[in-house]
């Protein structure tokens, strides 16, 4: 029997470990369950800090933690998935392609920002949603640092007002001023086209952000979209024309491509829509999870965010639920009635809050001290020892805040 993972993020990673702790607590061998796991590397990109700077330092290995458990890891990408035959199409590294079997799939690729049709959007934007792109504005701010200072090379636009927007701004003045200089003009513009910023944030953190934006001199424009880009920077729906020669997109995220291959039903970010079990309930024997499964959370309305923090407990049951099904053991509804955020702002430090209504529960230096715990300790993979791996993926333990 094989159970095939496609996906190492957070969810991919936390699948194939949960799956291997019910097989070695059902004392079943890794032949008789083959739990496979296929992605382009054999790494966890640390997504959560990619807005920060030496994004190549921002991975973590997962083949020894892969080998301490018994995990078989396939390198390549997923490029068909045939629900009727049981088989995926992978394309490995040099291109070649080959068909894998499967008996339970995990559906665990994640997401990606989406970019809308934006005159100049695709040639002049950039991004911090994934390792090259963010590799690739850390090369171009450290060329700019090479050009005399002017408007357009000491200003940033960052399109997008929530979590990702905000951690970007927030980060970028000292980032800007490391590499321009203490006395550079630098400007940090967020806009946004709602009518404030962290649209999402509520009413008792959003006060929060706003001073730590005005602490750091991060102006904002909010009511406002990009209308376009261009070379001497971005023209904005009010007309606005800002001088930038850079522009960070950090406007809305779809489920990874490959979810609209499944023949399920998906919610408007392409989501797939799960069971309780995380299973796709059209498609018999595929699971999905993380950013690409939209899941309720608790019976309260409330339903799983693309975080990290869901991912990981998200990809957990997951790969419990879909090893227990091959095993013919109890299956264990997905729940995860905690939810915390903790917003990274830079220099003005954090804020941390509670509960889908969002209570603040720590600011300043105290919620920088847990977002960096959050960020260099509780998200990297577990020690490749075989004990403290399987003992990571419990379900019912995994994000437990
Ligand atoms: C800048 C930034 C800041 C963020 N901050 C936070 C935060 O503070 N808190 C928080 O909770 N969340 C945060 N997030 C969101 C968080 O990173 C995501 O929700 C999380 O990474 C989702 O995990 P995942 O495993 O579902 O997907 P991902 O982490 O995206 O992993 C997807 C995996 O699938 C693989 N894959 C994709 N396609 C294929 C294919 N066809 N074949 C094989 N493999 C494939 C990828 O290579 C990758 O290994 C942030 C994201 C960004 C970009």
């Amino acid at each position: 029997m094989r159970l095939v993972i496609v996906g190492a993020g957070f969810a991919g990673m936390y699948a194939a470990l949960s799956a291997a702790r019910l097989r070695d607590i059902e004392g079943v061998s890794p032949e008789e369950l083959d739990i496979a796991l296929v992605s382009p590397e054999p790494v966890l990109v640390i997504r959560p800090r990619l807005y920060e700077p030496k994004p190549e330092t921002l991975t973590a290995p997962l083949q020894e933690v892969f080998d301490a458990v018994n995990v078989t890891y396939v390198q390549g990408s997923v490029e068909a998935i045939d629900t009727n035959a049981c088989t995926v199409g992978i394309r490995d590294a040099k291109g070649e392609q080959k068909s894998f079997q499967y008996h339970r799939l995990v559906i665990a690729t994640g997401s990606r920002l989406f970019r809308p049709n934006i005159p100049g959007l695709a040639e002049y934007g950039f991004s911090v949603d994934n390792i090259d792109d963010a590799k690739a504005l850390d090369r171009h701010l450290k060329e700019l640092a090479k050009l005399p200072a002017s408007a357009a090379r000491d200003t940033v636009v960052v399109a997008g007002a929530g979590f990702t927007g905000i951690e970007a701004a927030t980060e970028m003045p000292s980032r800007l001023r490391a590499l321009f200089g203490e006395d550079a003009g630098t400007r940090v513009i967020m806009v946004e086209r709602g009518g404030a910023v962290a649209p999402d944030m509520g009413e008792e953190a959003r006060p929060i952000i706003e001073a730590a934006l005005r602490e750091l001199g991060v102006e904002t424009r909010v009511e406002a979209g990009v209308a376009s880009l261009d070379r001497s920077g971005v023209t904005l729906s009010t007309g606005e024309h800002i001088e930038a020669m850079t522009v960070i997109w950090a406007a809305g995220m779809r489920a990874n491509p490959l979810t609209t291959t499944i023949p399920g039903e998906r919610d408007k970010s392409d989501r797939l829509l799960v069971d309780a079990c995380l299973r796709v309930p059209t498609v018999p024997g595929v699971f999905a999870t993380g950013d690409a499964a939209r899941a309720a959370c608790d019976g309260n309305g409330n339903y799983a965010l693309m975080s990290c923090q869901h991912a990981t407990r998200m990809g957990a049951f997951a790969g419990n639920n879909a090893a227990a099904e091959l095993l013919n053991v109890p299956m264990r509804p997905y729940h995860q009635e905690a939810y915390v955020t903790c917003l990274d702002l830079g220099e003005a430090g954090a804020l941390f809050t509670r509960g889908w209504d969002r209570k603040v529960e720590m600011v300043g230096e105290t919620a920088k001290a847990t977002k960096r715990e959050i960020n260099t300790v509780w998200i990297y993979p577990p020690m490749p020892e075989r004990a403290a791996a399987l003992a990571s993926a419990d379900p019912e333990q995994v994000t437990k805040l």
